[in-house]
């Protein structure tokens, strides 16, 4: 089922270096709003940074794959971080996940994409051949619009084989 992701999990501060070499991953690709921040929050918290410390030294590339067209917001918050980013990568299409894998060199089968949206990060990984790694959505749902997304997804979520929340709703 090309909707449902592989894993599921609170925050992607679940996605341990330990888990991702126990999975062959050498490269993590991830969406970056209601991600790593909800989309107001400009500058990633101490959170993202020790989580991304810890990626590096384990050896794992990390870069943002993105949707936004204009590349202002993505590069302000990746700025100091030392990861890259794909820009307008059009997701769920397989265009921007096949220009990752030739930028960093690395097959479908050791990498995986993490993100909050079924439609884009997740379809677009499963089309594409790599990990699907689904989180909450950062902040929570707060409008009507993202509450009604939030409800449309939760059950390819609960499909999932490998739900780790601690709290399903
Ligand atoms: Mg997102």
């Amino acid at each position: 089922m090309l909707l449902t992701p592989h894993w599921v999990f609170d925050d992607y501060a679940a996605v341990t270096p330990d888990f991702l070499r126990a999975h062959g991953i050498t490269l993590l690709l991830t969406d970056l709003d209601y991600t790593l921040a909800p989309k107001s929050v400009r500058e990633p918290d101490d959170g993202v940074r020790a989580w991304l410390a810890s990626l590096k030294a384990a050896g794992i590339t990390v870069a943002v794959l993105s949707n936004n067209r204009s590349p202002a917001r993505v590069e302000r918050f990746c700025a100091g971080l030392e990861i890259d980013f794909v820009g307008h990568a059009q997701k769920p299409s397989r265009k921007g996940y096949r220009r990752a894998l030739e930028k960093f060199k690395t097959p479908p089968e050791h990498t995986a994409m993490l993100g909050d949206k079924l439609l884009t990060d997740m379809l677009g990984a499963k089309r594409s051949g790599v990990l699907a790694l689904m989180v909450e959505p950062k902040g929570g749902a707060h409008t009507a619009w993202q509450k009604v997304l939030h409800t449309l997804q939760e059950p390819f979520k609960r499909g999932c084989a490998h739900d780790e929340r601690t709290a399903r709703r």
